[in-house]
């Protein structure tokens, strides 16, 4: 660590390099929490992290990685659940005193970009589902990465991991970057008429752990 608390490493398994590039205090509706800007040396996309509490050597740290979602996060969106997964993330971590989201940026529409998402919107606005509709846009289902959240967790300390998620692709390729997961914690959302095709499709073609009882 140098003087201003910014620490440059390089995620295990990998030749990149991520800066911890700011760090302050970050008051929210759920209490307060510290939040941490991440930077790949050479590219422009800033992730965060929102702590609670000190993470250093802890063990079955409550954590979400989280998909950056404008439409869902920022606006309110009812086509997905990610603005309330997010929510439930940060309320629950504030209530259990410790955790941290881990924000990836440049994840909307399972990394095809915001574009591209409103472009898929479109063509389910004409019936097909989530996944057909990344496909008629020649375009792949998942393409998210998580290096970067493998980096932070091991940047704040991290030992081992409580997994807020519904996503065994996403653990998956965690544990493949060397994240110890003790324990997945589900993440149960409230289904819609809005978003009931989404969760489904979700469910059937990509493996989410979801009980729609
Ligand atoms: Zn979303």
């Amino acid at each position: 660590m140098n003087n201003n608390g910014e620490q440059q490493t390089a995620a295990a398994g990998s030749d990149k390099i991520f800066d911890h590039v700011a760090s302050s205090l970050l008051p929210t509706k759920h209490g307060e929490f510290r939040i941490h800007v991440y930077q790949p040396v050479g590219e422009t996309v800033e992730h965060v992290a929102i702590v609670k509490g000190d993470l250093k050597d802890q063990e079955r740290v409550l954590v979400r990685v989280h998909s950056e979602c404008l439409t869902g996060d920022v606006l309110g969106s009812m086509r997905c659940d990610c603005g309330e997964q997010l929510d439930a993330a940060l309320k629950r971590i504030a209530d259990a005193g410790q955790g941290v989201v881990v924000y990836l940026r440049g994840h909307e529409g399972r990394g095809i970009g915001l574009a591209n998402k409103i472009k898929a919107y479109q063509l389910q606005d004409q019936g097909r589902d989530t996944v057909e509709a990344n496909l008629d846009l020649g375009l792949p289902v998942d393409i998210r990465d998580y290096e970067v959240a493998a980096h932070v967790l091991r940047h704040l300390g991290v030992k081992s991991i409580r997994l807020m998620t519904n996503n065994p692709r996403k653990m998956q390729k965690l544990a493949d970057y060397g994240v110890l997961i003790a324990e997945r914690v589900p993440m149960l959302t409230a289904h819609t008429p809005h978003n009931i095709a989404y969760l489904r499709t979700k469910q059937e073609k990509l493996g989410h752990m979801l009980d729609f009882e």
